[in-house]
């Protein structure tokens, strides 16, 4: 064979190119400001390469996006890596000085910012030690800012620029983005992905997806909105995933529950996804009240689901399914699945497997490993770390090397997560290794507990963590939000969970010897449950 035909570069390029391919008047819609077709997305591409190469943006430079989910956001995650740069997707929502700690740290040049996040960027301006460039953008009059090094505003460079560009080929190994993980502890770590590593991961995707309900296909007649920030793993990568099936695609702006119920209504979205306590947020909208969802699928990862929410959801028309993955894995790894096995099976065992998290996709390897080193059964009881292959996983942390090992240690990527594999293949996460709670011997899954305290009518949302004790080691504590006009109490939580213990599920010292009772659970930077933040702060919720 020549060498062009060895050599194809697997490029994101060519997921716009299909997209447009098959439906060139299926639109892409922005709150309710901005709506066009897939010609017109086409050719907005090209003019923002146009206008980024006259801002001086080269191959191989950082180029950071700080918006909401937008148009713009899904024109930057193709137009940037198609010139060869790379495109970092800052989260708004770390603290100053971790935004200003990976600003540097990706040696971020050219930086796009929504006027919402100027007060942001000036607050950090002073400190930045690589930008040179800014784009404003804005959904306001005003169409310009304070910035330093501000070309101009993204609009009126997009409307200035030429409506074609020919996008060159180049190595399929190039970087194409970065973003860094929320940090449980230390600073912020960098991944990053190449062009063939998204391609792939985009294809995958699309065959997992497509899978994740035996009986309908994710499809040109679905309506895909996002409810995981873009700056959150580009939106789990699904973004590109639709633009490759040219699906019609809704993006929300900040996330505001009432808002993102009212697009789902007006745009008749079929297909999200998010972590579930956001979509508890949205479940609980007021909009969403007397709203049946109408068969819309959503697939819940990031965190585990459970069978409460499922059933909340499936109650209001609204089909869950569960995901797995991480920054670090781009993130799809494993998704639901009701195979032939299962159909026969009861409602039970088939809620039973859709929760967990899923069967590995195509091309994706897991493998459950024992603290030596060696690999454990897949008889989904025996439990150890959860480690990886597949084409795309981060290559490590971006100038990290020895943390960069640790993930890699013997030619396996390291989860963190403890977790069981069953006979048919799907991965159950029972907990993270830093969230088990050790207690009298054994190891207790937070999750586990979680969930079983989460089917108590008198709870709507809980978070357990393990706290130290001089005689069990450590004893698990729970935050407890009540149900609308509840009661909860230790005892009640107690009452609720000794069934649990003389069926066996859990052990004695499962019971959470402490309880207490908030309005709210903290949450990290993208929704989840921040277990880091209530175990610093132990004494203070028990004392309140
Ligand atoms: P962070 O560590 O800041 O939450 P990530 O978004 O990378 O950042 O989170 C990945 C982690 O989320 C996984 O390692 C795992 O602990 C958890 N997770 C993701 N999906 C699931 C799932 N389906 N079930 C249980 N836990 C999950």
């Amino acid at each position: 064979p020549t060498d062009e035909a060895r050599s194809t570069p697997l490029l994101i390029k060519n997921l716009l190119l299909t997209g447009q391919r098959y439906e060139r008047t299926q639109e892409i819609i922005y709150r309710d400001l901005v709506r066009y077709d897939y010609r017109t997305f086409n050719e907005r591409v090209c003019r923002l390469a146009n206008a980024l190469t006259k801002a001086g943006v080269k191959a191989g430079d950082t180029v950071a996006m700080m918006d909401w989910d937008s148009h713009r956001y899904l024109e930057c995650m193709f137009a940037v890596p198609m010139l060869g740069a790379v495109m970092h997707t800052i989260n708004v929502r770390l603290s100053h000085d971790q935004i200003l700690y990976t600003m540097n740290h990706a040696e971020d040049i050219v930086v796009l910012i929504n006027s919402e996040f100027v007060p942001i960027y000036k607050a950090i301006e002073d400190e930045l030690t690589t930008v040179t460039t800014t784009i404003l953008l804005t959904d306001e009059d005003e169409k310009t800012a304070d910035l330093p090094g501000l070309v101009g505003e993204y609009e009126q460079l997009l409307a200035a620029a030429e409506a074609t560009y020919e996008f060159a080929d180049f190595d399929e190994n190039s970087v194409a983005t970065t973003f860094y993980t929320t940090g449980t502890t230390g600073n912020p770590k960098g991944v990053y992905f190449t062009h063939r590593q998204l391609v792939l991961h985009t294809l995958g995707q699309a065959a997992s997806l497509s899978a994740l309900d035996s009986v309908r296909q994710l499809g040109n007649r679905d309506v895909y909105m996002p409810i995981t920030p873009m700056f959150h793993v580009h939106a789990w990568g699904i973004p590109y995933t639709a633009t490759m099936l040219g699906l019609k695609q809704v993006y929300p702006g900040r996330y505001e529950p009432e808002r993102l119920v009212q697009m789902i209504k007006d745009h008749k979205v079929t297909f999200s996804h998010c972590v579930p306590t956001i979509l508890q947020m949205v479940l609980n909208a007021e909009g969403a009240k007397d709203f049946d969802f109408n068969g819309m699928r959503v697939i819940i990862g990031g965190s585990a689901l459970n069978r409460s929410l499922y059933l909340a959801a499936k109650a209001k028309g609204m089909q869950l399914g569960a995901a797995y993955g991480m920054s670090e894995t781009c993130p799809m790894i494993s998704a639901g699945y009701v195979n032939l096995e299962l159909e026969e099976a009861s409602e039970e065992v088939q809620i039973a497997h859709r929760i967990k998290a899923g069967v590995p996709g195509p091309l994706v390897e897991a493998q459950i490993m024992a603290p030596d080193g060696s690999m454990l059964p897949n008889d989904g009881e025996t439990q150890g770390e959860l480690v990886l292959r597949a084409p795309w996983l981060t290559q490590g942390y971006f100038r990290e090397p020895e943390k960069s090992q640790e993930l890699w240690a013997g030619g396996w990527m390291h989860t963190g997560d403890v977790a069981t594999i069953s006979p048919m293949g799907f991965i159950e996460i029972r907990d993270r290794i830093k969230d088990v709670i050790k207690t009298g011997g054994e190891w207790l899954s937070s999750l586990e507990l979680e969930d079983l305290i989460s089917r108590s009518p008198l709870v709507a949302e809980v978070a357990v963590v393990g706290v130290p004790d001089p005689r069990w080691d450590e004893r698990p504590f729970a935050l407890i939000v009540p149900a609308a006009g509840q009661t909860v109490t230790a005892q009640s939580i107690a009452d609720h969970l000794t069934p649990c213990v003389e069926e066996g599920h859990i052990n004695k010292w499962a019971i959470p010897h402490q309880v207490a009772v908030v309005a709210e659970i903290p949450k990290t930077s993208v929704g989840k449950l921040d277990k880091k933040r209530i175990r610093a702060d132990i004494a203070g919720w028990l004392e309140a």
